[in-house]
């Protein structure tokens, strides 16, 4: 079977994880304030808090932010569970902006109008949760001017994007946003096997994320509530978790970031060949902005004819390739059902679901895997 998606681990990967290995901490040592920095660097923003996974950042990036009971977040249908779950984990409530059907993304024409009338009924979100689907940024200027306008904070969900660029700039900057999150899992563009990071520049929510990956506990006098009884004291002051990243996980994350750049530029060289082999089917691809550069996480495609799909897919699939959908619109799910969505709440992402096939796409793929997969996908339509 050819994955849709697979890590690339070299030797350098393996080397830096060894050194930890031989090294004296395994947890908790020098590596992971480095793979921080480095990632920091990478996207130009002033703080980055690893944790244990993309999941738990979510978690953490809206406690940061306040978000408990009878607090609305609002997120993409068209994402990961993990994207409104986080919201839930709070107690708050959660709902959901419909997509473009063409790009996946959360449409900010259906954001602006769902606003104006959150106002009227006094619900507005606290937090909006963009989801930069397959590695191509939201609109970030145009749900930044809103979020002024209605008064709601921006977690970036950037499982998909990081090495993405927004109008020139690194996705992660928080230019336009409270908090970005990335993904390390191994199908995403770089991993850390498991692994998670939150960007922000707000040096208090960066701490209180960071306090609250490690159980809430400080060491640092200042925070503690009175006078440090000696150099072992420690005080728990919020009710945190253990969400934190290994060093082995943070070595391995910060030998990929070497070549992070090369994956991404890798991942464009397949999409681009993809979309010239395909370009005279009876399908399209996810339309792709001129102001936005995507970090291609997925190659998905959208086929001219919704009742061809299970059956294309399944050809796909009986022929070795991995062929994948993201995603089953979230609000589909038996869970979020019984929260009260049905089919029919969110059309765009439910026709999208309907006709979006996710295509093999990683770096290593190679030029006789892709024609294969191209051919066998011209037979099939
Ligand atoms: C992968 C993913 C997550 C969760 O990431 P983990 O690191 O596996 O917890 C969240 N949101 C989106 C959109 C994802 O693709």
């Amino acid at each position: 079977m050819i994955p849709y998606g697979r890590q690339d681990i070299c030797q350098a990967d393996i080397d830096a994880v060894v050194t930890v290995l031989k090294s004296d901490f395994l947890t908790q040592g020098p590596v992971l304030a480095q793979f921080e920095q480095a990632i920091a660097k990478y996207c130009n923003v002033d703080y980055a808090v690893a944790t244990s996974n993309a999941t738990a950042s979510l978690h953490l990036a809206c406690l940061a932010l306040e978000v408990s009971k009878g607090d609305i977040v609002w997120t993409s249908p068209i994402s990961f569970v993990a994207s409104s779950n986080c919201a839930l984990y709070c107690d708050a409530s959660i709902d959901f902006v419909d997509v473009e059907f063409d790009t996946g993304l959360m449409c900010v024409n259906a954001l602006k109008k769902k606003l104006i009338e959150a106002k009227l009924q006094n619900k507005l979100p606290k937090v909006i949760i963009p989801v930069h689907l397959a590695g191509q940024s939201c609109d970030m200027a145009t749900i930044a001017d809103l979020a002024k306008e209605f008064d709601f904070k921006i977690i970036e969900d950037a499982s998909h994007a990081i090495g993405a660029k927004y109008q020139e700039s690194a996705i992660g900057n928080c230019q336009y946003s409270d908090i970005c999150v990335f993904s390390f899992h191994p199908v995403k563009i770089i991993t850390t096997a498991e692994g998670g990071i939150a960007t922000t520049n707000q040096p208090s929510l960066a701490k209180k994320i960071k306090l609250l990956s490690s159980h809430g506990i400080t060491r640092s006098p200042e925070d503690m509530t009175e006078e440090s009884h000696g150099s072992w004291y420690y005080q728990q002051i919020a009710l945190g978790f253990n969400y934190r990243m290994s060093e082995l996980h943070a070595a391995l994350g910060l030998s990929q970031l070497n070549r992070l750049d090369e994956f991404v530029n890798q991942r464009n060289v397949v999409a681009k060949r993809y979309t010239e082999k395909l370009a005279k089917q009876p399908l399209t691809h996810l339309k792709q902005y001129d102001d936005r550069y995507s970090s291609y996480h997925l190659f998905i495609i959208q086929l001219d004819n919704s009742k061809q799909h299970a059956k294309v897919f399944e050809q796909l699939k009986q022929a070795g390739i991995g062929v994948n959908i993201h995603y089953i619109p979230i609000h589909l799910q038996p869970y979020y059902k019984n929260l009260g969505f049905e089919a029919g709440d969110f059309p765009n992402a439910e026709k999208y679901y309907q006709q979006s096939i996710t295509l093999p796409l990683h770096p290593n793929l190679t030029i006789k895997e892709q024609d294969f997969i191209v051919s066998c996908l011209k037979n099939i339509i």
